[in-house]
Protein backbone atom coordinates (compact mmCIF):
# COMPACT_ATOMS: atom_id res chain seq x y z
CA UNK A 1 0.00 0.00 0.00
CA UNK A 2 1.41 3.79 -0.75
CA UNK A 3 2.79 4.83 2.40
CA UNK A 4 0.98 7.85 2.36
CA UNK A 5 -2.66 7.15 1.26
CA UNK A 6 -5.76 7.89 3.45
CA UNK A 7 -8.62 5.20 3.95
CA UNK A 8 -12.22 6.61 5.03
CA UNK A 9 -14.78 4.37 5.97
CA UNK A 10 -18.60 5.01 5.76
CA UNK A 11 -20.60 2.29 7.55
CA UNK A 12 -24.48 2.23 8.20
CA UNK A 13 -26.73 2.16 10.73
CA UNK A 14 -30.47 2.34 11.94
CA UNK A 15 -31.60 1.64 8.44
CA UNK A 16 -31.04 1.04 4.79
CA UNK A 17 -31.41 3.58 2.07
CA UNK A 18 -29.97 6.65 4.25
CA UNK A 19 -27.87 7.27 1.02
CA UNK A 20 -24.40 6.44 2.34
CA UNK A 21 -23.36 6.64 -1.99
CA UNK A 22 -24.11 10.02 -2.02
CA UNK A 23 -22.63 10.74 1.23
CA UNK A 24 -19.93 9.38 0.25
CA UNK A 25 -19.97 10.80 -2.96
CA UNK A 26 -20.43 14.10 -1.58
CA UNK A 27 -17.41 14.01 0.11
CA UNK A 28 -15.49 12.92 -2.01
CA UNK A 29 -16.30 15.96 -4.19
CA UNK A 30 -15.04 18.23 -1.77
CA UNK A 31 -12.10 16.50 -0.89
CA UNK A 32 -11.74 16.31 -4.85
CA UNK A 33 -12.54 20.28 -5.17
CA UNK A 34 -9.74 21.10 -2.95
CA UNK A 35 -7.34 19.78 -4.85
CA UNK A 36 -6.72 15.52 -3.47
CA UNK A 37 -6.91 12.66 -5.48
CA UNK A 38 -10.01 10.19 -4.58
CA UNK A 39 -11.79 7.35 -5.73
CA UNK A 40 -14.49 5.42 -3.64
CA UNK A 41 -15.16 1.87 -3.70
CA UNK A 42 -18.17 -0.45 -2.98
CA UNK A 43 -18.49 -3.59 -0.48
CA UNK A 44 -21.41 -4.95 -0.87
CA UNK A 45 -22.24 -8.03 1.40
CA UNK A 46 -24.26 -10.63 -1.07
CA UNK A 47 -23.61 -13.49 -1.82
CA UNK A 48 -24.19 -13.20 -5.84
CA UNK A 49 -20.41 -12.90 -7.74
CA UNK A 50 -21.57 -9.41 -9.06
CA UNK A 51 -25.03 -7.38 -9.45
CA UNK A 52 -24.92 -8.76 -13.12
CA UNK A 53 -27.51 -11.61 -12.67
CA UNK A 54 -29.61 -9.22 -10.34
CA UNK A 55 -33.06 -8.28 -11.58
CA UNK A 56 -33.18 -4.78 -11.46
CA UNK A 57 -36.48 -5.06 -8.90
CA UNK A 58 -33.90 -6.46 -6.18
CA UNK A 59 -31.33 -4.30 -6.90
CA UNK A 60 -32.13 -1.23 -9.48
CA UNK A 61 -29.89 -0.74 -12.23
CA UNK A 62 -26.59 -2.68 -12.72
CA UNK A 63 -24.13 -0.16 -13.52
CA UNK A 64 -20.91 -0.42 -16.27
CA UNK A 65 -17.46 0.28 -15.68
CA UNK A 66 -15.23 1.39 -18.47
CA UNK A 67 -13.22 -1.94 -18.10
CA UNK A 68 -16.71 -4.10 -18.76
CA UNK A 69 -17.48 -4.33 -14.58
CA UNK A 70 -21.11 -4.92 -13.97
CA UNK A 71 -20.94 -3.15 -10.28
CA UNK A 72 -23.23 -1.41 -8.07
CA UNK A 73 -25.37 1.78 -8.95
CA UNK A 74 -23.97 3.86 -6.48
CA UNK A 75 -20.56 3.08 -8.47
CA UNK A 76 -22.66 5.68 -10.84
CA UNK A 77 -22.97 8.36 -8.36
CA UNK A 78 -19.78 7.88 -8.02
CA UNK A 79 -18.60 8.64 -11.62
CA UNK A 80 -21.15 11.61 -11.69
CA UNK A 81 -19.92 13.20 -8.53
CA UNK A 82 -16.38 13.05 -9.31
CA UNK A 83 -16.42 13.08 -13.49
CA UNK A 84 -13.93 9.93 -13.33
CA UNK A 85 -14.46 6.23 -14.53
CA UNK A 86 -14.52 3.89 -11.72
CA UNK A 87 -13.40 0.29 -12.41
CA UNK A 88 -13.98 -3.31 -11.85
CA UNK A 89 -11.74 -2.69 -8.83
CA UNK A 90 -14.33 0.11 -7.21
CA UNK A 91 -17.27 -2.65 -6.38
CA UNK A 92 -16.94 -5.96 -4.25
CA UNK A 93 -19.43 -8.57 -3.34
CA UNK A 94 -19.26 -11.38 -0.29
CA UNK A 95 -19.68 -13.73 -3.51
CA UNK A 96 -16.37 -12.54 -5.30
CA UNK A 97 -14.35 -12.59 -2.34
CA UNK A 98 -15.74 -16.54 -1.36
CA UNK A 99 -14.92 -17.32 -4.78
CA UNK A 100 -11.39 -15.87 -4.84
CA UNK A 101 -10.65 -17.83 -1.42
CA UNK A 102 -11.82 -20.86 -2.68
CA UNK A 103 -9.93 -20.55 -5.65
CA UNK A 104 -6.73 -19.93 -4.00
CA UNK A 105 -7.87 -22.79 -1.30
CA UNK A 106 -8.27 -25.34 -4.97
CA UNK A 107 -4.48 -23.68 -5.76
CA UNK A 108 -3.54 -25.56 -2.63
CA UNK A 109 -2.65 -21.84 -1.81
CA UNK A 110 -2.82 -22.02 2.11
CA UNK A 111 -0.93 -24.73 2.37
CA UNK A 112 -3.19 -27.28 4.08
CA UNK A 113 -4.25 -25.03 6.58
CA UNK A 114 -7.66 -24.75 7.49
CA UNK A 115 -9.56 -22.05 5.73
CA UNK A 116 -11.54 -19.50 8.14
CA UNK A 117 -13.42 -16.30 7.87
CA UNK A 118 -10.90 -14.68 10.32
CA UNK A 119 -8.02 -14.60 8.72
CA UNK A 120 -8.84 -15.77 5.37
CA UNK A 121 -12.09 -14.16 4.23
CA UNK A 122 -11.26 -10.79 5.97
CA UNK A 123 -7.67 -10.68 4.61
CA UNK A 124 -9.59 -11.09 1.29
CA UNK A 125 -11.89 -8.21 1.77
CA UNK A 126 -8.74 -6.42 3.31
CA UNK A 127 -6.58 -7.03 0.39
CA UNK A 128 -9.47 -6.03 -2.21
CA UNK A 129 -9.97 -2.95 0.08
CA UNK A 130 -5.73 -1.70 -0.55
CA UNK A 131 -6.20 -2.59 -4.37
CA UNK A 132 -6.39 1.08 -5.09
CA UNK A 133 -4.66 2.64 -2.73
CA UNK A 134 -1.53 0.96 -3.79
CA UNK A 135 -1.85 2.00 -7.71
CA UNK A 136 -0.20 5.28 -6.27
CA UNK A 137 -3.33 7.21 -7.96
CA UNK A 138 -4.78 8.34 -5.31
CA UNK A 139 -4.02 10.21 -1.97
CA UNK A 140 -7.58 9.35 -0.58
CA UNK A 141 -9.73 6.18 -1.04
CA UNK A 142 -13.13 6.16 0.56
CA UNK A 143 -14.64 2.59 0.89
CA UNK A 144 -18.16 2.18 1.61
CA UNK A 145 -19.24 -0.87 3.13
CA UNK A 146 -22.85 -1.47 1.86
CA UNK A 147 -25.95 -2.71 3.81
CA UNK A 148 -26.28 -2.05 7.74
CA UNK A 149 -24.37 -2.28 10.89
CA UNK A 150 -25.78 -5.26 12.92
CA UNK A 151 -26.71 -7.07 9.45
CA UNK A 152 -25.00 -10.78 9.86
CA UNK A 153 -23.57 -10.57 6.41
CA UNK A 154 -21.86 -7.02 7.27
CA UNK A 155 -19.64 -8.72 9.96
CA UNK A 156 -16.88 -9.80 8.12
CA UNK A 157 -16.47 -6.60 6.61
CA UNK A 158 -16.91 -4.50 9.59
CA UNK A 159 -14.28 -6.91 11.11
CA UNK A 160 -11.84 -6.02 8.69
CA UNK A 161 -12.56 -2.23 9.04
CA UNK A 162 -11.81 -2.66 12.80
CA UNK A 163 -8.11 -4.37 11.82
CA UNK A 164 -7.34 -1.82 9.46
CA UNK A 165 -8.08 1.20 11.71
CA UNK A 166 -5.56 -0.63 13.94
CA UNK A 167 -2.88 -1.70 11.19
CA UNK A 168 -3.11 2.21 9.52
CA UNK A 169 -3.60 4.18 12.75
CA UNK A 170 -4.40 8.31 11.75
CA UNK A 171 -4.43 7.35 8.47
CA UNK A 172 -7.69 5.99 8.39
CA UNK A 173 -10.75 6.68 9.95
CA UNK A 174 -14.71 5.79 9.78
CA UNK A 175 -17.70 7.59 9.30
CA UNK A 176 -20.97 6.43 10.41
CA UNK A 177 -24.59 7.73 8.75
CA UNK A 178 -27.47 7.57 10.87
CA UNK A 179 -31.07 8.40 10.87
CA UNK A 180 -32.23 10.73 13.63
CA UNK A 181 -35.61 10.08 13.64
CA UNK A 182 -38.40 12.88 14.17
CA UNK A 183 -41.01 11.65 16.46
CA UNK A 184 -44.19 13.72 15.79
CA UNK A 185 -46.34 12.89 18.48
CA UNK A 186 -43.97 14.35 20.70
CA UNK A 187 -42.49 16.65 18.05
CA UNK A 188 -39.14 15.63 19.20
CA UNK A 189 -35.74 14.15 17.26
CA UNK A 190 -34.65 11.42 18.84
CA UNK A 191 -31.20 10.49 19.56
CA UNK A 192 -31.59 6.66 20.94
CA UNK A 193 -31.10 4.36 17.41
CA UNK A 194 -28.19 6.48 16.87
CA UNK A 195 -26.63 5.27 20.59
CA UNK A 196 -27.71 1.99 19.92
CA UNK A 197 -26.21 1.82 16.54
CA UNK A 198 -23.18 3.35 17.26
CA UNK A 199 -22.96 1.14 20.69
CA UNK A 200 -23.41 -2.13 17.94
CA UNK A 201 -20.04 -0.83 15.78
CA UNK A 202 -18.23 -0.19 19.47
CA UNK A 203 -18.96 -3.83 20.59
CA UNK A 204 -17.21 -4.98 17.00
CA UNK A 205 -14.09 -2.78 17.98
CA UNK A 206 -14.82 -0.08 16.02
CA UNK A 207 -15.06 3.47 16.98
CA UNK A 208 -17.05 5.74 14.73
CA UNK A 209 -14.96 9.14 14.29
CA UNK A 210 -17.39 11.08 12.72
CA UNK A 211 -21.10 10.83 12.65
CA UNK A 212 -23.31 12.16 9.85
CA UNK A 213 -27.34 12.70 11.12
CA UNK A 214 -29.30 11.97 8.44
CA UNK A 215 -32.41 14.36 9.78
CA UNK A 216 -35.29 16.41 8.59
CA UNK A 217 -35.39 18.85 10.92
CA UNK A 218 -32.23 20.83 11.81
CA UNK A 219 -30.64 19.12 14.83
CA UNK A 220 -29.65 22.10 17.02
CA UNK A 221 -27.26 22.68 19.52
CA UNK A 222 -27.98 20.54 22.66
CA UNK A 223 -28.94 17.74 20.29
CA UNK A 224 -25.15 17.99 18.24
CA UNK A 225 -23.70 17.92 22.39
CA UNK A 226 -25.81 15.07 23.38
CA UNK A 227 -24.94 12.88 20.40
CA UNK A 228 -21.14 13.88 20.91
CA UNK A 229 -20.95 12.97 24.64
CA UNK A 230 -23.13 9.74 24.18
CA UNK A 231 -21.16 8.25 21.07
CA UNK A 232 -17.33 9.27 21.82
CA UNK A 233 -17.20 11.82 19.32
CA UNK A 234 -15.90 15.15 19.21
CA UNK A 235 -19.16 17.76 19.12
CA UNK A 236 -17.30 19.11 15.76
CA UNK A 237 -17.66 15.57 14.36
CA UNK A 238 -21.73 15.65 14.62
CA UNK A 239 -22.71 16.20 11.19
CA UNK A 240 -26.36 17.49 10.44
CA UNK A 241 -27.54 16.03 7.04
CA UNK A 242 -30.53 17.39 6.25
CA UNK A 243 -33.55 16.45 3.54
CA UNK A 244 -32.22 17.77 0.10
CA UNK A 245 -34.28 19.04 -2.88
CA UNK A 246 -31.95 17.16 -4.94
CA UNK A 247 -29.03 14.91 -4.32
CA UNK A 248 -26.73 17.56 -6.10
CA UNK A 249 -27.07 19.49 -3.37
CA UNK A 250 -25.68 17.57 -0.86
CA UNK A 251 -21.92 18.32 -1.38
CA UNK A 252 -22.98 22.17 -0.27
CA UNK A 253 -24.72 21.30 2.65
CA UNK A 254 -21.66 18.99 3.62
CA UNK A 255 -19.52 21.66 2.41
CA UNK A 256 -22.19 24.13 5.12
CA UNK A 257 -21.37 21.52 7.79
CA UNK A 258 -17.64 21.59 7.08
CA UNK A 259 -17.57 17.44 6.59
CA UNK A 260 -14.78 17.91 4.32
CA UNK A 261 -12.59 19.76 7.28
CA UNK A 262 -13.47 17.70 10.08
CA UNK A 263 -12.32 14.65 7.51
CA UNK A 264 -8.90 16.36 6.87
CA UNK A 265 -8.29 17.73 10.37
CA UNK A 266 -8.13 14.09 11.66
CA UNK A 267 -6.39 12.47 8.56
CA UNK A 268 -3.86 15.45 9.12
CA UNK A 269 -4.15 16.18 5.84
CA UNK A 270 -3.62 20.24 5.15
CA UNK A 271 -6.72 22.02 4.46
CA UNK A 272 -5.67 25.37 3.99
CA UNK A 273 -7.31 25.60 0.09
CA UNK A 274 -10.50 26.35 -0.09
CA UNK A 275 -13.06 23.90 -2.29
CA UNK A 276 -13.22 25.32 -5.69
CA UNK A 277 -17.51 24.78 -5.85
CA UNK A 278 -17.95 27.65 -8.27
CA UNK A 279 -18.91 25.27 -11.43
CA UNK A 280 -20.96 22.87 -9.27
CA UNK A 281 -23.29 25.87 -7.83
CA UNK A 282 -23.27 26.95 -11.32
CA UNK A 283 -24.66 23.84 -12.52
CA UNK A 284 -26.88 23.63 -8.92
CA UNK A 285 -28.52 27.33 -10.41
CA UNK A 286 -29.38 26.16 -13.97
CA UNK A 287 -30.88 22.89 -12.16
CA UNK A 288 -32.88 25.17 -10.11
CA UNK A 289 -33.99 28.01 -12.19
CA UNK A 290 -34.79 26.67 -15.93
CA UNK A 291 -36.10 28.56 -18.87
CA UNK A 292 -38.27 26.07 -20.36
CA UNK A 293 -40.05 22.47 -19.35
CA UNK A 294 -40.36 19.33 -21.78
CA UNK A 295 -42.38 15.96 -21.25
CA UNK A 296 -40.16 12.60 -21.53
CA UNK A 297 -41.95 9.84 -21.73
CA UNK A 298 -39.86 7.04 -20.62
CA UNK A 299 -40.96 3.66 -21.36
CA UNK A 300 -39.86 0.64 -19.86
CA UNK A 301 -40.81 -2.47 -18.14
CA UNK A 302 -39.41 -1.94 -14.78
CA UNK A 303 -40.85 1.47 -14.56
CA UNK A 304 -42.24 0.94 -10.94
CA UNK A 305 -38.92 0.80 -9.84
CA UNK A 306 -37.05 4.00 -10.70
CA UNK A 307 -33.79 2.69 -9.44
CA UNK A 308 -33.68 0.54 -12.38
CA UNK A 309 -32.76 3.56 -14.57
CA UNK A 310 -31.11 5.86 -12.33
CA UNK A 311 -28.52 6.79 -14.77
CA UNK A 312 -31.04 7.89 -17.19
CA UNK A 313 -32.67 9.65 -15.02
CA UNK A 314 -29.56 11.33 -13.98
CA UNK A 315 -28.15 11.82 -17.55
CA UNK A 316 -31.68 13.98 -17.89
CA UNK A 317 -31.11 15.40 -14.94
CA UNK A 318 -27.48 17.36 -16.65
CA UNK A 319 -28.94 17.24 -19.84
CA UNK A 320 -31.29 19.67 -18.21
CA UNK A 321 -29.14 21.52 -16.01
CA UNK A 322 -26.64 22.11 -19.29
CA UNK A 323 -29.62 23.16 -21.34
CA UNK A 324 -31.40 25.20 -19.03
CA UNK A 325 -34.73 22.99 -19.79
CA UNK A 326 -36.91 21.26 -16.53
CA UNK A 327 -36.84 17.47 -17.93
CA UNK A 328 -40.30 16.34 -16.37
CA UNK A 329 -40.19 12.39 -16.95
CA UNK A 330 -43.66 10.53 -17.63
CA UNK A 331 -43.29 6.66 -16.27
CA UNK A 332 -44.72 4.54 -18.61
CA UNK A 333 -45.36 1.01 -18.65
CA UNK A 334 -44.58 -0.68 -21.60
CA UNK A 335 -47.47 -3.72 -20.85
CA UNK A 336 -49.96 -0.98 -20.63
CA UNK A 337 -49.59 0.73 -24.18
CA UNK A 338 -52.16 -0.88 -26.41
CA UNK A 339 -52.78 0.74 -30.07
CA UNK A 340 -56.48 1.64 -28.62
CA UNK A 341 -54.31 3.41 -25.72
CA UNK A 342 -51.40 5.09 -27.02
CA UNK A 343 -52.79 8.80 -27.36
CA UNK A 344 -53.82 8.74 -24.03
CA UNK A 345 -50.43 7.41 -22.50
CA UNK A 346 -47.86 9.10 -24.99
CA UNK A 347 -50.07 12.01 -26.09
CA UNK A 348 -48.21 16.13 -25.13
CA UNK A 349 -45.25 14.44 -25.15
CA UNK A 350 -41.84 16.20 -26.82
CA UNK A 351 -39.92 13.03 -27.00
CA UNK A 352 -39.85 9.45 -26.37
CA UNK A 353 -37.29 7.12 -25.18
CA UNK A 354 -37.51 3.37 -25.43
CA UNK A 355 -35.45 2.34 -22.21
CA UNK A 356 -32.86 -0.98 -22.24
CA UNK A 357 -33.93 -4.30 -21.03
CA UNK A 358 -34.57 -8.16 -21.31
CA UNK A 359 -36.85 -10.69 -22.66
CA UNK A 360 -40.30 -10.71 -24.26
CA UNK A 361 -42.43 -8.77 -21.47
CA UNK A 362 -43.40 -5.37 -22.83
CA UNK A 363 -42.31 -6.03 -26.61
CA UNK A 364 -45.45 -5.00 -28.21
CA UNK A 365 -45.58 -1.93 -25.92
CA UNK A 366 -42.15 -0.64 -26.65
CA UNK A 367 -43.13 -1.64 -30.71
CA UNK A 368 -46.22 0.75 -30.61
CA UNK A 369 -44.14 3.60 -28.64
CA UNK A 370 -41.45 3.57 -31.35
CA UNK A 371 -44.33 3.51 -34.10
CA UNK A 372 -45.90 7.09 -32.51
CA UNK A 373 -42.44 8.37 -32.35
CA UNK A 374 -41.54 7.69 -35.74
CA UNK A 375 -44.99 8.67 -37.66
CA UNK A 376 -45.83 11.65 -35.62
CA UNK A 377 -42.03 13.01 -35.68
CA UNK A 378 -41.60 13.23 -32.44
CA UNK A 379 -37.79 12.81 -31.32
CA UNK A 380 -36.92 9.52 -29.55
CA UNK A 381 -34.16 8.15 -28.17
CA UNK A 382 -33.52 4.17 -28.14
CA UNK A 383 -31.09 2.52 -25.55
CA UNK A 384 -30.04 -0.93 -26.27
CA UNK A 385 -33.17 -2.70 -26.18
CA UNK A 386 -34.91 -0.10 -27.54
CA UNK A 387 -32.38 0.63 -30.65
CA UNK A 388 -32.94 -3.22 -31.08
CA UNK A 389 -36.72 -2.46 -31.24
CA UNK A 390 -36.31 0.40 -33.41
CA UNK A 391 -34.92 -1.85 -35.84
CA UNK A 392 -37.65 -4.63 -35.68
CA UNK A 393 -40.78 -1.79 -36.34
CA UNK A 394 -38.62 -0.45 -39.03
CA UNK A 395 -38.40 -3.78 -40.76
CA UNK A 396 -41.63 -4.99 -40.21
CA UNK A 397 -43.39 -1.17 -40.94
CA UNK A 398 -40.87 0.65 -43.58
CA UNK A 399 -38.92 -2.49 -45.28
CA UNK A 400 -41.63 -4.78 -45.38
CA UNK A 401 -40.05 -8.19 -43.44
CA UNK A 402 -44.02 -8.94 -41.95
CA UNK A 403 -43.11 -10.29 -38.43
CA UNK A 404 -39.55 -9.67 -38.38
CA UNK A 405 -38.17 -9.62 -34.70
CA UNK A 406 -35.70 -10.43 -32.18
CA UNK A 407 -34.31 -14.22 -31.67
CA UNK A 408 -34.33 -13.22 -27.82
CA UNK A 409 -38.28 -13.42 -27.87
CA UNK A 410 -38.66 -14.74 -30.92
CA UNK A 411 -36.45 -17.82 -31.59
CA UNK A 412 -38.06 -18.64 -34.81
CA UNK A 413 -39.54 -15.65 -36.93
CA UNK A 414 -39.03 -15.15 -40.24
CA UNK A 415 -36.33 -12.39 -40.47
CA UNK A 416 -34.35 -12.10 -37.56
CA UNK A 417 -33.16 -8.70 -37.80
CA UNK A 418 -31.48 -8.58 -33.90
CA UNK A 419 -29.66 -11.83 -33.41
CA UNK A 420 -27.05 -13.52 -30.56
CA UNK A 421 -23.71 -12.90 -31.93
CA UNK A 422 -21.74 -15.97 -33.64
CA UNK A 423 -19.12 -15.92 -29.75
CA UNK A 424 -22.24 -15.35 -28.06
CA UNK A 425 -23.82 -18.84 -29.04
CA UNK A 426 -21.54 -20.91 -27.39
CA UNK A 427 -21.53 -19.27 -24.14
CA UNK A 428 -24.28 -21.20 -21.45
CA UNK A 429 -23.24 -18.57 -18.20
CA UNK A 430 -25.48 -16.15 -17.10
CA UNK A 431 -22.79 -14.26 -15.26
CA UNK A 432 -20.20 -11.78 -17.00
CA UNK A 433 -20.80 -13.11 -20.09
CA UNK A 434 -22.61 -10.34 -22.25
CA UNK A 435 -20.77 -8.10 -25.01
CA UNK A 436 -19.16 -5.87 -21.98
CA UNK A 437 -17.30 -2.23 -21.21
CA UNK A 438 -16.31 0.59 -23.47
CA UNK A 439 -15.97 -0.08 -27.11
CA UNK A 440 -14.90 2.08 -30.25
CA UNK A 441 -17.54 2.81 -32.58
CA UNK A 442 -16.73 4.88 -35.94
CA UNK A 443 -19.39 7.88 -37.20
CA UNK A 444 -20.78 8.50 -40.54
CA UNK A 445 -19.85 12.09 -41.92
CA UNK A 446 -23.09 14.21 -41.28
CA UNK A 447 -24.99 11.53 -39.39
CA UNK A 448 -27.22 12.95 -36.65
CA UNK A 449 -24.93 10.69 -34.56
CA UNK A 450 -21.68 12.41 -36.14
CA UNK A 451 -23.18 16.57 -35.24
CA UNK A 452 -24.36 15.22 -31.91
CA UNK A 453 -20.62 14.02 -30.77
CA UNK A 454 -18.87 16.15 -33.24
CA UNK A 455 -16.32 13.84 -34.43
CA UNK A 456 -15.90 10.37 -36.25
CA UNK A 457 -14.93 8.17 -33.50
CA UNK A 458 -16.40 7.59 -30.12
CA UNK A 459 -16.41 5.09 -27.11
CA UNK A 460 -18.91 3.96 -25.49
CA UNK A 461 -19.61 1.12 -22.49
CA UNK A 462 -22.38 -1.97 -23.46
CA UNK A 463 -23.91 -4.70 -22.37
CA UNK A 464 -25.99 -7.06 -24.29
CA UNK A 465 -25.64 -10.36 -26.06
CA UNK A 466 -28.09 -9.75 -29.42
CA UNK A 467 -27.39 -7.28 -32.40
CA UNK A 468 -28.37 -5.90 -35.36
CA UNK A 469 -28.05 -8.91 -37.86
CA UNK A 470 -25.48 -8.23 -40.30
CA UNK A 471 -27.66 -10.29 -43.07
CA UNK A 472 -30.36 -7.51 -43.09
CA UNK A 473 -28.15 -4.58 -43.20
CA UNK A 474 -29.12 -4.20 -46.88
CA UNK A 475 -32.52 -4.58 -46.77
CA UNK A 476 -32.81 -2.20 -43.76
CA UNK A 477 -30.43 0.45 -45.84
CA UNK A 478 -32.39 0.36 -49.04
CA UNK A 479 -35.37 1.38 -47.38
CA UNK A 480 -34.14 3.56 -45.69
CA UNK A 481 -32.70 2.90 -42.26
CA UNK A 482 -29.56 5.00 -41.71
CA UNK A 483 -26.64 2.75 -39.86
CA UNK A 484 -24.47 5.65 -38.45
CA UNK A 485 -22.19 3.95 -36.22
CA UNK A 486 -20.17 1.10 -36.88
CA UNK A 487 -18.05 -0.55 -34.26
CA UNK A 488 -14.56 -0.97 -36.49
CA UNK A 489 -13.26 -3.76 -34.80
CA UNK A 490 -16.27 -6.41 -34.91
CA UNK A 491 -17.96 -4.81 -38.13
CA UNK A 492 -20.99 -4.42 -35.53
CA UNK A 493 -24.10 -2.05 -35.79
CA UNK A 494 -23.78 0.20 -33.20
CA UNK A 495 -26.14 3.20 -34.48
CA UNK A 496 -29.33 3.46 -36.30
CA UNK A 497 -31.20 6.34 -37.33
CA UNK A 498 -34.01 7.80 -39.67
CA UNK A 499 -34.13 10.24 -42.04
CA UNK A 500 -36.87 12.83 -42.63
CA UNK A 501 -37.64 13.24 -38.82
CA UNK A 502 -36.26 15.82 -36.71
CA UNK A 503 -34.46 13.39 -34.29
CA UNK A 504 -34.68 9.59 -34.51
CA UNK A 505 -31.58 7.67 -33.06
CA UNK A 506 -31.36 4.70 -31.35
CA UNK A 507 -28.10 3.17 -29.57
CA UNK A 508 -26.95 -0.13 -29.30
CA UNK A 509 -24.41 1.31 -25.91
CA UNK A 510 -25.52 2.71 -22.74
CA UNK A 511 -24.40 6.59 -23.76
CA UNK A 512 -26.33 7.20 -19.76
CA UNK A 513 -23.15 5.38 -18.41
CA UNK A 514 -20.87 8.03 -19.19
CA UNK A 515 -22.96 11.08 -18.07
CA UNK A 516 -21.86 13.11 -15.19
CA UNK A 517 -22.36 16.47 -13.97
CA UNK A 518 -19.18 18.39 -15.48
CA UNK A 519 -20.09 16.14 -18.96
CA UNK A 520 -23.21 15.76 -19.80
CA UNK A 521 -23.91 13.22 -22.63
CA UNK A 522 -24.05 14.72 -26.18
CA UNK A 523 -26.79 12.16 -27.15
CA UNK A 524 -29.64 13.60 -23.94
CA UNK A 525 -28.22 17.24 -24.55
CA UNK A 526 -29.61 16.91 -28.10
CA UNK A 527 -32.25 14.64 -27.15
CA UNK A 528 -33.54 17.43 -24.75
CA UNK A 529 -32.55 20.35 -27.11
CA UNK A 530 -34.76 18.62 -30.01
CA UNK A 531 -37.80 17.74 -27.27
CA UNK A 532 -37.67 21.43 -26.32
CA UNK A 533 -38.22 22.72 -30.06
CA UNK A 534 -41.33 20.65 -30.14
CA UNK A 535 -42.40 22.03 -27.29
CA UNK A 536 -41.80 25.24 -28.65
CA UNK A 537 -43.14 24.80 -31.57
CA UNK A 538 -46.95 23.26 -30.33
CA UNK A 539 -46.93 26.43 -27.76
N1 LIG B 1 -31.78 -7.88 -24.26
C1 LIG B 1 -30.97 -7.22 -25.21
C2 LIG B 1 -29.64 -7.94 -25.45
O1 LIG B 1 -29.19 -8.69 -24.62
C3 LIG B 1 -30.74 -5.78 -24.82
C4 LIG B 1 -29.97 -5.61 -23.55
C5 LIG B 1 -30.05 -4.21 -22.98
O2 LIG B 1 -30.98 -3.47 -23.28
N2 LIG B 1 -29.13 -3.88 -22.08
O3 LIG B 1 -29.01 -7.72 -26.46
Amino acid sequence: MSESTKYIFVTGGVTSSLGKGIISASLASLLQSRGYSVTIQKLDPYINVDPGTLNPYEHGECFVTEDGAETDLDLGHYERFLNRPTSKANNVTTGRIYLNVIEKERRGEFLGKTVQVIPHITDEIKNHIKILGQSGEYEIVITEIGGTVGDIEALPYIEAVRQLKWELGESALVIHLTLIPYLSATGELKTKPTQHSVKMLQESGVQPDILVCRTEYPLGDDLRKKLALFCNVKKDAVIESINAETIYAVPILMRNEKLDEAVLKRLKLPSNQDPDLAQWKEFLYRLKFPKTEVQIGLIGKYVELKDSYKSIAESFIHAGAHTEVSVNIRWIHSETLQPDTLEESLGGLHGILVAPGFGERGFHGKLHAVQYARTRKIPFLGICLGMQIAVIEFARNVTGLENASSTEFHPDNPYPVIDLMEDQKKITDKGGTMRLGAWKCRLKPDSLAHTIYKRTEISERHRHRYELNNAYRKPLEDSGLILSGINPDKDLVEIIEIKDHPFFIGVQFHPEYKSTVYNPHPLFVHFVKAADQLARLNE
